[in-house]
């Protein structure tokens, strides 16, 4: 089974939301994306990230002109965010996300490459999983932006041995029926609990 790293980031100092308010997450889809897949995505977000208490509310960028949050978070997928039937060639070496620091501090700006977690989720992909793309590849979507917001939230750079906040995960686990927030992370995201 071949791992891949998930993420690249510098984490020294975090932006940290208070968790307890809620946390809209923008999400900024630059190219070609899929209704189905973004649906999917934020269904398999929120059940991932249920064990933490925090309310997140996730929103495509174009839904939210002219609004002001306090607790922002945004997310630009770059690419073509659509898994098609017929495999299109894609540099796989290199994460699939990315979280962004500036003089020391992180912004809560982070980047998806689509074309990445494509390429990696169809590697794991096979015969009837072709009639259902759209929600694996949601699902991954979904896997790899709660890994990211796991690193914004916890403040820190670290993985965990298990569940999404690994180091690196491989198709299979990111189109796999349950991959958990594992207990120790959810308590990373809680430290005075
Ligand atoms: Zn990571």
């Amino acid at each position: 089974m071949r791992l891949v790293s998930l993420c690249a980031l510098l984490w020294i100092a975090v932006v940290r939301p208070a968790l307890g308010e809620g946390i809209t997450i923008l999400l900024d889809f630059q190219g070609p994306h899929s209704d189905p897949a973004i649906a999917e995505m934020k269904r398999e977000f929120a059940d991932v990230m249920k064990d933490t208490a925090v309310p997140f509310d996730l929103r495509l960028l174009s839904e939210a002109a002219h609004q002001t949050y306090s607790d922002l978070v945004v997310f630009r997928f770059k690419g073509k965010c659509v898994l098609e039937p017929a495999p299109f060639l894609y540099d796989e070496r290199g994460p699939m996300a990315f979280t962004y620091s500036t003089g020391g501090v992180v912004q809560p700006f982070g980047e998806v490459e689509c074309g990445k977690v494509t390429s990696v989720v169809r590697s794991a992909m096979s015969g009837g999983d072709f009639a259902h793309a759209d929600l694996l590849f949601g699902r991954a979507l979904g896997r790899v932006l709660a890994h990211e917001v796991v690193h914004m939230l916890s403040k820190s750079g670290g993985h965990g041995h298990e569940g999404i906040a690994r180091k690196a995960l491989s198709g299979s686990q990111l189109i796999s029926p349950e991959l958990h927030l594992a207990a120790g992370d959810v308590e990373r995201l809680h430290p005075h609990k």
